[in-house]
């Protein structure tokens, strides 16, 4: 039993289902719960975007202030510092007397080696540095091969997976925690104290996303419960307006304020007392494949934000900024992929469908840097997850774990599959907004040359476009 220890919270911004927070107090007289604010979080990239955009970093700060709350109310709270946390944790473990540091295992290598330098930092002192793997459904001490011998093609681990790994359950929320008095929890800072501007919240938005614990379980029980929309979700997940199409759980699980053994026990309590179909096994089955990128990750390293990715294929793509500006801004003309891009940028989310389409885009008709694309979503999405969003994007490229040879997304017959009406390009693009007697064609390939062509003008909030809008138009 430790007299004191520090609880170093990272992607497990949770009270229910933490097994860091568990052990924390399970094994220790006085627990001292700190999150650290790290500035490398919210500088820009070398493309020029915050790392974190707005999206998430205010998700995150709703997080942080719901997660203070519950601790507040059992009893203790979330100490706030802004800075390296290499820094910020040995300080305050000298400062404070702990005798161990505890907090959850991350996988790729920006947070490792801050694990690492942390380590030596808290071994010189003698204080422990004790790591808890958290972050996947399926344990990684429970799969059945060491991490590099896991298969590279997901159908082969998801079937073996299935039959050999039973889910852990879920651990209760501690009820009540000791005082952290007399420290200063701190307070937490505005957006603009990140370097960031605040967003005004989009009423097109699909859903309004809010962080913390208690709106990602609220969210759950209106997926499953509230609404019984998981019992179609086979069907509508591919739906581009639908609130209750997918699950929208993507957010509250990249920061780790939903764990993915919730959902999973909350689905199979469904199973038992709704209904029992390939919907609902099919949310699990996408929870499989978040665990397979961060698995991938672990196995191959930083080869995934490489533009070889984890095959090591080299690809003919090019550093071309006026192209990736086009797509970026949501203005290459293709309405299909710009309504899609201009959701991401008025939201932060994007449905599975646009974003699959959109890299495609990007590299196979643009040929453009796939990296430059992955580093963009990394800026704009509010559920950024560094292994799902890499690991998504090396597959698109061809260079991860499509078992698929060159697989290309057909982007017309894509648009006219899963938006035959324009509905939602109409949604997201004022400039095809509903006009009498005017619908939206889609001719049955890109205009690949005028894509190619140069002169895109960039404008002030829009570029023009580089294929007129009206074309579509009849
Ligand atoms: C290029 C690209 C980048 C992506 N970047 C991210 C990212 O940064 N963060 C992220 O969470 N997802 C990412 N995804 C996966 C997927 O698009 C989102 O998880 C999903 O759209 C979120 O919506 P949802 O919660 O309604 O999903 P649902 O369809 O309801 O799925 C349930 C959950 O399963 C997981 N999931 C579903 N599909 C995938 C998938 N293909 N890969 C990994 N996990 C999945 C998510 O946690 C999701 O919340 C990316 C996909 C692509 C093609």
């Amino acid at each position: 039993m430790y007299s004191s220890t520090i609880l170093w919270f990272r992607n497990d911004l949770r009270l229910w289902d933490n097994v860091t927070l568990t052990e924390a107090i399970k094994k220790s007289r006085k627990v001292y719960p700190v999150y650290c604010l790290d500035p490398r979080q919210f500088a820009p990239t070398p493309l020029g975007y915050p790392k974190t955009g707005p999206f998430r970093a205010k998700f995150l700060l709703e997080t942080l202030q719901d997660l203070r709350h519950h601790l507040q109310k059992i009893g203790s709270d979330l100490i706030i510092r802004q800075g390296l946390p290499e820094e910020i944790i040995p300080r305050l473990a000298k400062e404070w007397q702990v005798e161990a540091v505890f907090a959850s295992k991350e996988i790729t290598a920006e947070e490792v080696r801050v694990e690492n330098q942390l380590e030596t930092l808290l071994m010189a002192e003698k204080i422990t540095f004790s790591l808890w793997w958290q972050s996947t459904l399926l344990h990684i001490e429970d799969i059945p091969w060491p991490v590099k011998n896991i298969p590279d093609i997901f159908t082969q681990f998801r079937k073996e997976a299935e039959k050999t790994t039973p889910v852990r359950p879920s651990l209760a929320p501690p009820t009540q925690m000791n005082s952290i008095e007399p420290i200063a929890a701190g307070s937490l800072p505005h957006l603009s104290a990140l370097g960031l501007t605040p967003i005004a919240p989009n009423p097109k938005a699909i859903i309004p996303f809010a962080g913390g614990e208690r709106m990602g379980r609220a969210r759950l029980q209106e997926f499953l419960w509230d609404t019984d929309s998981l019992k179609n979700y086979k069907e509508t997940r591919n739906d581009l307006r639908k609130p209750n199409g997918s699950s929208k759980l993507s957010a509250w699980l990249a920061n780790g304020s939903l764990s993915p053994r919730t959902v999973y026990e909350e689905v199979k309590k469904y199973e038992k007392e709704r209904h029992k179909n390939s919907s609902t096994y099919w949310l699990i089955f996408e929870l499989l494949w978040r665990d397979y990128f961060k698995l991938m990750a672990r196995k191959h390293g930083s080869k995934i934000f490489k533009l070889e990715g984890i095959q090591d294929k080299p690809l003919d793509l090019e550093d071309n900024m006026k192209s990736f500006l086009a797509w970026a801004n949501g203005s290459t003309g293709i309405p299909f992929i710009d309504a899609n891009m201009r959701e991401m940028n008025a939201t932060g989310y994007m449905s599975n469908r646009g974003r699959q389409n959109v890299a495609s885009f990007l590299i196979k008709d643009l040929k453009v840097n796939w990296t430059w694309g992955a580093s963009y979503f990394e800026s704009m999405l509010i559920d950024y997850d560094v292994c799902s969003n890499w690991g998504n994007w090396n597959y698109i490229a061809g260079v991860g774990n499509d078992p698929r040879e060159n697989r290309y997304f057909n982007i017309m017959s894509q648009a006219r599959k899963y938006d035959p009406q324009g509905d939602y390009v109409r949604h997201w693009i004022p400039e095809l907004a509903y006009l009498p007697g005017k619908k939206i064609h889609y001719p049955p390939e890109l205009p690949t040359k005028e894509l190619h062509q140069s002169g895109i003008r960039l404008g002030k909030s829009y570029p023009r476009p580089i294929v007129s809008f009206n074309r579509w138009l009849y």
